[in-house]
């Protein structure tokens, strides 16, 4: 069943703790820095929830109904069907929500379609996880993760120089009913509104550090879990037309500090096994179907950026200009070229696993090394198109509440082709994407959501059918005459 916005809106009312520095959040529906955003999550949920949109959102399995991210895809339309619909939540955030709750159900629904990867580790782990997600998809279960420990604090056999005395999260001590866990992971996007939270790991961790390989979900209102919330991008915005996007879309970050958490064996999927923690994610569809998300949210995002770049032009008049025409013809390739991305891993899907359908592995990662590597050019050309007109609007839209200034600001703040409000709102969306403190974490988002772009390049590296390659330069070598050596006499 899926559940709705009001159903959502009372789950992120658990008891969860966020500081904000030093203040203290109990309730993330009602503070200032997090309303909005729950606000948003809620509609989310709505959105999906309602009955009109069934085909779009939803299918059926043994008569109950899923919301399609849990859909562990067997043929090529269940893939093209499950991206309309996360293609579809991505366009009502318009891209911006990067850990929406279709993107760790996603690592989850590709750890379901193998779970015997788990439980060839210990017996009862993949069983663990099969449960986990019949539940999380039952009850419409927003995930988050944290499965980065801190630069400065990882395994010192991988990472020279970067020993620390205080422990990454790692297990203290476990018994018959389960683990204690202790230590901080980064960073965990969405967990101020998020259900639960999965711990593991995504970088490489030495063996002797095996302890920190603990996989596990947790509730968000586990006692002894904080959440410590970066700066708030909401809260100071008074106006929404001032910064439109850190108004209602700022998923948030939190580093995860867990103080003697115990965890229940069932809720624990690995244990103890450096090595595996990582390629448990690579072994089954898991990084695939989580990332495969990634892909279709930036082409969703890359939609409003060139959208958002020709109305600029058209606002100051510049829009036939044949130079201008050009770079718009480059915004819309782009563009178009990441949607291609999408869909050619849907066309060119993996029978993988055995009896189920997997977007294109080689595609997908390198459809991640391409928005990792174009996202800052595609910003930076947007800001080139916006000139400095961002810092000739007025600290606030409230302007508008003030008859003379209202007056002065209509007659002289407008364009022959745009009146002055629509500009500002214009401006403001723009800046809000390429100079706010939200357009800086974008920024951020964009180059480490998916690892470091080693770790993101590591994965095409692995894919690659090098013996293909080098069978294609050892056959053209092979044809190439070169001179006998003169005979000897
Ligand atoms: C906005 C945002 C949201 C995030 N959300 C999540 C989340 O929801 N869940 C989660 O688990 N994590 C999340 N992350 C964390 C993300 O997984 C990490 O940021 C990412 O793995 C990179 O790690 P790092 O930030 O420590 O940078 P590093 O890996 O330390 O990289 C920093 C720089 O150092 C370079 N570098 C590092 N190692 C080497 C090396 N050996 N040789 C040469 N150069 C090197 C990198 O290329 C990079 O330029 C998020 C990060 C950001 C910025």
């Amino acid at each position: 069943m899926l559940a709705t916005g009001r159903q959502k809106h009372e789950r992120m009312r658990d008891g969860r703790v966020v500081y904000i520095g030093a203040e203290r959040v109990d309730d993330v529906t009602a503070h200032p820095a997090f309303r909005r955003g729950a606000e948003t999550v809620a509609a989310l949920y709505d959105l999906k929830a309602d009955p009109a949109q069934a085909d779009l959102f939803a299918y059926e399995e043994n008569g109950e109904r899923y919301a399609l991210q849990w859909l562990r895809c067997r043929t090529r339309d269940d893939l093209a069907r499950r991206m309309r619909a996360l293609r579809a939540t991505a366009e009502a955030t318009y891209g911006f929500i990067g850990r929406s709750p279709e993107q760790v159900a996603g690592l989850i629904t590709g750890l379901a379609m193998n779970p015997s990867v788990l439980e060839n580790l210990r017996a009862g782990f993949g069983e663990n996880l099969l449960r986990f997600y019949e539940r999380a998809r039952r009850d419409d279960l927003y995930l988050c993760f944290a499965v980065t420990p801190p630069t400065g604090m990882r395994a010192t056999e991988l990472f020279p120089g970067q020993e620390r005395d205080d422990p990454n999260l790692q297990v203290i001590a476990e018994d018959d009913t389960g683990v204690t866990v202790s230590g901080m992971k980064m960073l965990a996007t969405s967990a101020v509104y998020a259900d639960e939270i999965l711990i593991g790991n995504l970088t490489p961790i030495a063996e002797k550090f095996k302890a920190e390989a603990i996989t596990a979900a947790l509730p968000l209102n586990a006692p002894g879990l904080t959440l410590w919330s970066r700066q708030p991008y909401a809260q100071p915005v008074k106006q929404e037309a001032d910064y439109p996007l850190s108004y209602r879309f700022d998923e948030t970050d939190s580093v995860l500090v867990c103080d003697r958490v115990r965890i229940p064996w069932e809720r624990v999927f690995l244990h103890n096994d450096a090595v595996m923690s990582r390629r448990i994610y690579t072994e089954t569809p898991a990084n695939c179907y989580q990332n495969h998300h990634s892909n279709i949210r930036f082409w969703v995002k890359l939609g409003l950026i060139v959208g958002l770049a020709s109305r600029i032009t058209l606002a100051n008049g510049i829009d036939k200009v044949p130079a201008v025409r050009e770079v718009l013809g480059r915004f819309a390739a782009l563009e178009a070229t990441i949607g291609g991305l999408v869909q050619g891993q849907i066309e060119a899907f993996e029978e993988w696993p055995k009896g189920y359908a997997t977007p294109n592995r080689r595609i997908m990662y390198a459809a991640l090394n391409w928005c990792q590597e174009h996202h800052t050019e595609i910003v930076d050309m947007l800001r080139t198109l916006l000139g400095g007109i961002p810092l000739l609007m007025p600290a606030s839209i409230d302007v508008m509440a003030d008859d003379a200034l209202r007056s002065t600001f209509e007659r002289w703040w407008k364009t022959p082709s745009i009146e002055a409000l629509e500009r500002y709102k214009l401006y403001k969306l723009a800046w809000d994407i390429v100079g706010s403190e939200f357009a800086g974490r974008h920024m951020l988002y964009e180059k480490f959501y998916a690892g470091n772009s080693l770790i993101v390049r590591n994965q095409s590296d692995r894919e690659a059918p090098w013996e293909r390659f080098h069978g294609i330069v050892d056959g053209l070598l092979q044809g190439v005459e070169s001179p006998k050596p003169p005979e000897r006499k």
